[in-house]
């Protein structure tokens, strides 16, 4: 539940120090944050339950992620996280907390109703933003260390003769495959650099 004038287009969970004000406008009741976003209404840097968290944590957050080669910015009331495999968004929840969102991978019909486009809700309680980081890490190993998954990602083939004309299609493929994982990896690195300067 949030509360916003239509003056100031500001956003307010309920306790807020501002609300006073805005109360005093004629306010309009939300339900969700999501609705506010829809509506262009901005969410409180005051009262954001995600703000407040990346403000108290940025400091351990900005070790940590460099320690871990994450990526992590904060933009229009939500803070993303970015790994070499995986992106990540946490957001306010309507009571006050925050969740997990996960980038799709791949396009599912119970995506239409996520509040955030592109992403689903990660089914994980997270108390802080660190308790997020080491979410997406542990998720990140779990991927890349499944056997499952494995073959999918690392599409490294081996199998035909070497030297046949299988053989050296595929060892095309996996070169390429290489190409374009050391094009994600800079990329990457410019994120990083990005999000570093965006703190300032
Ligand atoms: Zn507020």
């Amino acid at each position: 539940m949030l509360y916003y004038s239509k003056k100031s287009k500001v956003a307010h969970f309920p306790g807020c120090h501002h609300l006073g004000r805005v109360l005093v406008d004629n306010a309009v009741l939300l339900d969700t944050w999501s609705e506010a976003r829809r509506q262009g209404v901005r969410i409180c840097k005051c009262c954001n339950p995600v703000w407040k968290r990346y403000k108290s944590e940025q400091r351990t957050l900005t070790t940590f992620c460099a320690q871990n080669g994450l990526a992590f910015y904060g933009q229009d009331g939500l803070v993303s996280l970015k790994t070499m495999h995986s992106q990540w968004k946490i957001a306010p929840t309507d009571d006050g907390g925050i969740v997990l969102f996960h980038r799709n991978t791949r396009y599912k019909k119970s995506d239409a109703q996520s509040p955030l486009s592109g992403y689903h809700l990660q089914n994980f309680r997270i108390l802080s933003i660190i308790d997020a980081c080491q979410y997406v890490l542990d998720h990140d190993a779990y991927r890349l260390h499944t056997p499952a998954a494995k073959d999918k990602q690392s599409g490294v083939k081996t199998g035909s003769p070497k030297g046949s004309r299988k053989w050296r299609a595929q060892q095309k493929r996996n070169k390429k495959k290489e190409r374009r994982d050391a094009i994600k990896r800079v990329l990457f690195i410019f994120d990083q650099l990005e999000s570093e300067r965006a703190r300032g």
